[in-house]
Formats: C-alpha cells, structure tokens, sequence
C-alpha cells in the first residue's frame, strides 16, 4: 500500500484520540503517503489531537464546531491558506444527548433530535458544500455510519434515525457531486470503544453479541476500519460511490445462528 496517497491532501474531521476511528483511517492514509489536515472540535481537545497530528507529520490543526456554519467557514478559509486543492475529506462526527442513547426511542425529544441530525447528519452536506470548492481534481469524501441505521439495535435510538438519513444523504451527494469526479462513500463499522460509543447504554453487551455472531467472531478494530478508508479514499476505489461498505466482521449478513455456531 506504499505510496498509493502520495501527492494526496485531505482533511480528517472527528480526531478525539488515539481511540477514534478518525484515528485508525489517518494512520492508514499516512502509511500510505497521504498528507493531512485535522480538525478538533473544543479547545480541551487540541493537547491530544496536537501530537497525534505531529506523529502522521501534520502540523495543520484547526478547530471547528460542526453545528456553527462559521465555524466551517473559517475552516475552509484557513486551510486553503495552506492548500489550494483538496483530494479527499474524513468526517467521522456524530452526537447525541447520552441521555436518550438509553431507554425508548419513541421518548426522544424534539430538540434532540434536531440537535442529533444538525451534528451527526447536515454537517457533512455542510461540509462537502465548501470542500466540493476546492476539488478541482476530482476527490474522495467518506463518513461513519453503523448498522443501527438499518435494524433495531438496543439504545442507538435517534442515532439510528440520523444514520439512516446520513447513509441516504450519501447517496444524494454521490450524484449531486459524481459530476465532478467527487466520489462519496460510507463505512458502516461494528461497535468499536470509543469515546463516543461510550455514551451508548449496554455497549459492553452489544460487543460481546457482535463478538459471538458475527461470521468472523470477532470484532473490528480502528485499523481495520483504516484500511477498508485506504480503499474507498484512494484510487483501489476509483469506481465505487454512494456505497455503504460494512467493515463488521460480517455481522449484517446473519439472518440467525445455530445453535452450536458460537465457537465460546
Ligand atoms: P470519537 O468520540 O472518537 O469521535 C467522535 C468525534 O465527533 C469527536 O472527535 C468529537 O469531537 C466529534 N464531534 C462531536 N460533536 C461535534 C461538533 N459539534 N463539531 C465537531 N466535531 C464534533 O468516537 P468514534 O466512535 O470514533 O466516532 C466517529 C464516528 O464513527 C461517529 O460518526 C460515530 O457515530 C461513528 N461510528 C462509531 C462506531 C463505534 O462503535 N465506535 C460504530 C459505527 C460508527
């Protein structure tokens, strides 16, 4: 894989810490040549996201908050201080009170549920509205999504809701953006502890069952997910878009398991 992002310059939106799964695909991207921007929402964030940059040989680091369309403004103007063409974007953002990430979907609030969908689904439209501006050579964008998107899961709740609506939004950037060579793609990526799985009720257990039924019994890790990222944001993806791609260990493909299937 040496190599197959050099001359490549992307941004990576999502980096909390050497646990985020924005982490698992920069590590990929940079062993692979890339060249990164990282963008850190909150000023107690900036320390960890700092040196992890510096690691991938980064020094761009800047901060944006999602939910401010300035905010995102002033990203974009800041980077094209640095860069004048953009090739790929990460946004691996998502947000939800934890509150409601337990219990009943059907009590979820309104307010909630509009601040879940801002955060975690139209801030990547918002995004790739400005990044779209500077891929003048074409480009890649990827996002996270789980499969709570597709089936009940217990307590995903509303975030269920805005994956869905953000694996569809996938699709409609693929064609809005597929004219000018902008591929968009999502990762749907098994439970991974993160610090934003860590707001979900009973993640524990929803490892374990994803441990115990998936076909690979086992789960995933940020570098696997790094890896699957290095395809759909280098050219080894030229000629897929509006893809949800599954890096589960297989989980979604098991209608149901017999009864000796658990190698436990
Ligand atoms: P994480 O906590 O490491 O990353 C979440 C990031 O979202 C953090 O960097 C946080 O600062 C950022 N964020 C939240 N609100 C923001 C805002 N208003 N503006 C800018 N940034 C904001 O956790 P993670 O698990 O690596 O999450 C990354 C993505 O992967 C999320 O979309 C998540 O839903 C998705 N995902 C996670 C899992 C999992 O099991 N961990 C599985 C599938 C998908």
């Amino acid at each position: 894989q040496d190599g197959i992002m050099a001359g490549k310059r992307g941004l990576i939106m999502g980096l909390a810490n050497d646990k985020s799964i924005a982490w698992g695909i920069a590590k990929a991207l940079g062993a692979a040549g890339a060249e990164m921007a990282f963008s850190y929402q909150g000023d107690a964030l900036k320390k960890r996201v700092d040196p992890l940059a510096e690691k991938l040989g980064s020094d761009i680091v800047l901060p944006c908050d999602v939910s401010d369309e300035e905010s995102i403004d002033s990203l974009f103007q800041d980077l094209k201080t640095r860069w004048d063409t953009l090739d790929f974007v990460v946004h691996a953002i998502g947000f939800s009170d934890k509150n409601e990430l337990r219990g009943r979907y059907v009590d979820t609030t309104r307010a909630n549920f509009n601040m879940t969908m801002d955060i975690s689904v139209y801030s990547f439209t918002a995004v790739m509205q400005r990044a779209e501006k500077m891929m003048t050579n074409g480009g890649a964008a990827l996002t996270m999504t789980y499969y709570g998107a597709e089936r009940i899961m217990p307590h995903y709740n509303v975030m269920g809701v805005a994956k869905a609506a953000l694996e569809s939004s996938v699709r409609y950037l693929a064609e809005d953006l597929g004219k000018d060579g902008i591929r968009v793609n999502a990762i749907s990526a098994g439970p991974i502890k993160t610090l934003a799985a860590s707001g979900i009720g009973d993640f524990r257990y929803i490892m374990k069952w994803n441990e115990y039924n998936s076909p690979l019994r086992r789960n995933v890790s940020i570098d696997d997910v790094g890896n699957s990222a290095l395809y759909l944001l280098s050219d080894l993806g030229a000629g897929v878009t509006g893809e949800t791609h599954h890096v589960d260990a297989g989980y979604h493909v098991v209608g149901m398991k017999a009864v000796d299937a658990p190698d436990m």
